[in-house]
């Protein structure tokens, strides 16, 4: 039976409401192609809207000015919503973004406990003392964190929900209003929260939802001059255009960018153990995310048997339908990100590496109507090849040999990027060592994709400017004012000082 299409608005100002001039777009089911959202496409006059609710929100209405309790207390209902509907969220989020049903579990709930998390941190407090400034009867120095103002946040389609909220909950917690604009492929879940906000009863204009694609309403928020600040997460090619955009009035800017990231396997490895979290790192949501364990070092002595393990279990890997809980492998995005990395595929056997398994689409029934692509792995790449330099965002894996732990470092810091490694050992304090050395914002040892909220995550070099989660993560959406406050009374004092400079021996 056919599922019903669901008809989307834009949420601003508080209300949901069609596109100014009425377009819409559709979003479709990844593993049939079918239509699941008829959604209005947000254009220029409409992100402008959104702006001028989030501008008068932040000038003159009540979120910035509530207490840090109460704005956690909305934050926490949100959470809350989230929670309770953990189920309809999971099934909207395959259905929109082909997710599987063991990822979006785990997704939801995150999304849950990240907007908790960020309640909590509402709640906090945004003011300290300066170290080591203050002196009684002289002065008092005081550091005051405070909201940016207004936020244009920008998502990609890989983790729609868990996007959103990981921008919606630290910048509104911090005090600011917001203006989100997730991907065109993915807006039903964002549309869901706007809904969420809406009944817990955030004030109107302090979260603004448009979908709408990038050329358009992404491209007006970012040079709309009353956004005070763009925390944009997608492609190293839209991070910089949005850097330069923003330039033109000096915005604050948050990029979380691509990824080429390197796992490092090192001889004495727990080798099931490292073969299992090799294929996790990289085939998990068919390789669609930005910390994808894309480029597996592996050291001469261990190469053959290490990608031999590997292949068997690729081979028995379950292949399909998102929604079945036994699936490993569901659908990439869209028809054009499955083309993309099939050309990715030609590029690599054209350089000369070697496909040892996949390289096509996959033989199963959801193949027909579904944008899938087998999960590929190539052995003999070298470091300079295309498929070890760009982010293909799909299901391929770079295999690079190293004669020595050195190489092996050089070879994982040669990129562009830096935004995830990992080292597997059964020398811990051997795999910190080296992890110390990647030019990367999160290594894993003997481990890999594992976040928490409570820990900042971003990228090194072209990954990206800034971080998210944690207390970073809050402080990202802050202006820091360091207030000076005069104790010695105006009738003694005087307004130049000698300065006095430590000894240095
Ligand atoms: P994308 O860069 O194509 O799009 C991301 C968002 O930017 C979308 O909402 C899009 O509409 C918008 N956009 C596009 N052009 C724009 C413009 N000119 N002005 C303003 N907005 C514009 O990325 P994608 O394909 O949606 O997502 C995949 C990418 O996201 C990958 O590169 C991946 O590594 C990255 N990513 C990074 C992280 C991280 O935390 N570092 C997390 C997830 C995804």
């Amino acid at each position: 039976m056919a599922e019903q299409v669901r008809t989307l608005e834009l949420f601003i100002d508080g209300r949901f409401r069609p596109a100014a001039d009425g377009r819409t777009f559709d979003s479709i089911d990844p593993s049939t192609g079918a239509v699941i959202a008829r959604c209005a496409r947000a254009g220029s006059r409409d992100a402008g809207d959104a702006v001028a609710a989030a501008r008068r929100a932040f000038d003159s209405g009540p979120w910035p000015r509530m207490s840090g309790a109460e704005r956690a207390e909305l934050l926490k209902a949100v959470s809350g919503r989230i929670n309770d509907r953990s189920s309809e969220l999971e099934q909207l989020e395959i259905a929109d973004s082909g997710s599987t049903l063991r990822k979006v579990k785990e997704d939801v709930k995150l999304s849950a406990r990240a907007m908790y998390y960020f309640s909590k941190l509402a709640a906090g407090e945004f003011s300290s003392p300066v170290d080591g400034l203050s002196k009684p009867g002289f002065s008092r120095n005081v550091l005051v964190r405070e909201p940016v103002g207004v936020v244009a946040a920008i998502t990609p389609w890989n983790f729609p929900l868990k996007m959103a909220v990981w921008k919606l909950g630290p910048a509104l917690a911090a005090g600011n209003t917001v203006v989100l604009k997730p991907s065109e492929l993915t807006p039903v879940t964002a549309m869901e929260l706007a809904a969420m906000f809406r009944e817990v009863g955030f004030p109107p204009g302090a979260v603004n939802i448009i979908p709408g694609f990038g050329e358009d309403a992404g491209a007006a928020l970012v040079s709309d001059p009353r956004v005070d600040m763009v925390a944009f997460t997608g492609s190293t090619a839209v991070g910089r255009s949005i850097m330069s955009s923003a330039a033109a009035t000096l915005k604050k800017c948050t990029l979380e960018c691509g990824g080429k990231s390197a796992n490092i396997v090192l001889e004495d490895a727990d080798i099931p153990m490292a073969v299992d979290g090799a294929l996790y790192a990289v085939y998990y949501h068919q390789g669609q995310c930005c910390e994808a364990g894309t480029r597996l070092l592996l050291p001469d002595s261990i190469h053959d048997r290490f990608v031999s393990e590997m292949v068997s279990k690729i081979a028995k890997m379950k292949i399909g339908d998102p929604r079945d809980p036994s699936t490993e492998i569901g659908p990439v995005v869209s028809a054009a990100q499955r083309d993309k990395i099939l050309q990715y595929i030609k590029s690599g056997i054209e350089q000369g590496a070697k496909v040892v398994t996949g390289g096509g689409t996959p033989d199963v029934p959801a193949a027909k109507n579904g944008f899938y692509v087998e999960p590929t792995l190539f052995t003999g790449v070298r470091n300079d090849m295309k498929i070890a330099r760009e982010e293909i965002f799909g299901p391929v894996l770079s295999v690079l040999r190293y004669g020595d732990v050195e190489e092996a470092v050089a070879i994982a810091n040669d990129s562009d990027y830096g935004l995830g490694a990992g080292v597997w050992s059964a020398d811990t304090e051997k795999a910190v060592g080296i992890g110390k050395r990647l030019r990367a914002g999160t290594v894993w040892i003997n481990e890999w994709h594992l976040m928490s909220e409570k820990a900042p995550f971003g990228g090194y070099k072209q990954s990206g400017i800034g971080r998210e989660l944690g207390l970073e993560g809050l402080h990202e959406y802050m202006e820091t004012k360091h207030m000076h406050i005069d104790e010695v009374g105006a009738r003694e004092k005087k307004f130049w000082y000698d300065v006095v400079v430590p000894k240095s021996s």
